[in-house]
């Protein structure tokens, strides 16, 4: 392939990349921003493969195998499942930075003088970053499996060790770029193993409730290693495709943040989140709940003329999304002016809820973000939460002693009547307790969010024939 074509071939897919992250900004553009994404990655693909490989039969036998393990993960994956997958993906591209770094270390170079040093600076930055995203992945990973503990490790003088090591790389990439003491192997190496333990470090003091801005963040250290790899292999397409990454994770990663009303900076230094402080074991919620049915549930919602539902992980966890649709549709064909309340760190990844309520036709206007309908609540006759938890805890607002204390949320509590669904008494992801439950206009609609729900939409459907 000449080298024209292949520069309009990456220039195409830069463009579609582009337009595939604007589609992906609006759950009715979503579709086509796949389709972008996934049209430009084609042409990627196919324009390297033509301009860089003469061994097509090894590319296929590495491509095939990869392509199918991917095919069958991704389609077996359970959406509650899907940000574990995102953060093992994330690993994947650390470690292919980490690889290729050192690859193109070790082999032969006609550069001299400041491209050589330039070249060097790549190599080192690229295998650096690509090493904290790796283990720091797998480590969410863990986190998120439930496999490691989500409570912070909160080491002594942790932030010392973060900046012992930071220094170490340091004086590593000194003496990789021609210092005495060791080979460039050497510092590369030794450099590498210290970034994996700086990795695995940074996240495992990161406690539960931030683990949303982690994952956005390791998207962004991913993307920034991919562009990382990209300098090194002098590949355009690649610098770019890293750089959206990085920055859209980056920006991700602050819009979660004023979300959650964490400072970037205190989410990377960890500590958080852990739910094991002792205010929160001191301002335990005391008092009675008050349970109800589903036949209550119903003629509270018959009887309503405006209705809010706020869904959260236990929705996703027990894909109440298809009879909530047909609940909603119910409702609104009888003039119920019937709406949902998104937190931005609702379920288990970003967009969770917005997922699965396309998933079950929900129309998007109503659908609305948290600051959108906060104000709302206080006019509202019923608020249905369905599985959320930490999304709606009142003890950010009202307790300044909680971990969770500054923590926007959605306001529930001030609507006439709020039913909570879940299965137990049992706190949500941050180990928080919620007082919501305990207020008096509060009533908690015990087991299995899909079969309550099925259970609602039957007497909707009896009450309507009646
Ligand atoms: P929470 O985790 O706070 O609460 C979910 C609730 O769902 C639990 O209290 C659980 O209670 C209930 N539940 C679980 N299964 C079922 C079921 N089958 N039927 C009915 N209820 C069920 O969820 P939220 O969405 O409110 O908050 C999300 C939390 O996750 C936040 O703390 C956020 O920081 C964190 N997080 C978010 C990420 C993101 O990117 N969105 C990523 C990682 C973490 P019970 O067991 O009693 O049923």
């Amino acid at each position: 392939m000449s080298s024209n074509l292949l520069t309009v071939a990456y220039i195409a897919a830069s463009a579609l990349f582009i337009l595939s992250l604007g589609g992906l900004s609006n759950q009715e553009t979503a579709r086509r921003g796949n389709v972008f994404g996934i049209t430009g990655m084609l042409i990627a693909f196919v324009a390297t493969a033509i301009n860089s490989v003469s061994a097509y039969g090894l590319l296929v036998g590495m491509i095939l195998p990869g392509a199918m393990i991917g095919a069958i993960v991704a389609s077996r994956v359970a959406m509650t499942s899907m940000p574990e997958l995102v953060a093992i993906l994330h690993s994947f591209v650390g470690l292919a930075a980490v690889l290729v770094g050192i690859a193109n270390y070790l082999a032969a170079t006609t550069l001299t003088g400041v491209e050589a040093t330039i070249h060097e600076v790549e190599v080192f930055i690229g295998v650096f970053i690509g090493a904290i995203t790796f283990t720091g992945s797998i480590i969410a990973f863990g986190k998120l499996r439930g496999i490691i503990s989500s409570k912070p490790l909160m080491l002594p003088a942790r932030h010392l060790l973060n900046l012992g090591m930071l220094a170490a790389s340091l004086w590593l990439g000194y003496e990789f770029m021609g210092g005495e003491l060791l080979t460039g192997l050497q510092s590369l190496l030794i450099m590498t193993t210290i970034a994996c333990v700086l990795g695995i470090h940074l996240v495992m003091a990161i406690g539960g409730a931030d683990m949303p801005v982690v994952i956005s963040m390791l998207n962004s250290y991913s993307g920034w290693a991919a562009a990382a790899a990209g300098f090194m292999l002098s590949n355009d397409l690649l610098i770019i495709t890293g750089a959206l990454v990085g920055s859209s994770g980056a920006i991700l990663s602050y819009i979660m943040c004023r979300a959650m009303n964490r400072s970037f900076i205190s989410v990377i230094l960890g500590g958080f989140g852990g739910g094991t402080s002792t205010a929160s074991q001191s301002a335990q919620p005391a008092g009675e709940v008050i349970a109800t049915t589903v036949e209550e549930t119903a003629e509270l919602l018959e009887n309503a003329r405006s209705v809010i539902i706020v869904p959260g992980y236990g929705m996703a966890v027990a894909q109440a999304q298809y009879p909530i649709s047909e609940i909603t549709r119910s409702l609104r064909e009888q003039g119920v002016n019937v709406r949902f309340g998104i937190h931005p760190v609702a379920g288990r990844m970003p967009g969770h809820m917005n997922v699965l309520l396309a998933e079950a036709n929900l129309p998007y206007d109503i659908v609305l973000e948290m600051e959108e309908i906060n104000e709302d609540f206080p006019a509202t006759d019923v608020v249905l939460v369905v599985g959320a938890n930490d999304t709606v805890n009142s003890s950010a607002m009202e307790d300044p002693n909680s971990p969770i204390a500054g923590m926007p949320v959605l306001e529930v509590w001030k609507a006439k009547t709020v039913v909570v669904m879940k299965r137990s008494m049992a706190s949500g992801y941050a180990g928080v307790d919620n007082p919501v439950f305990y207020k008096e206009n509060t009533r908690m609609l015990f087991g299995d969010a899909r079969k309550n729900v099925d259970a609602i939409l039957g007497k909707l459907s009896a009450l309507a024939k009646v």
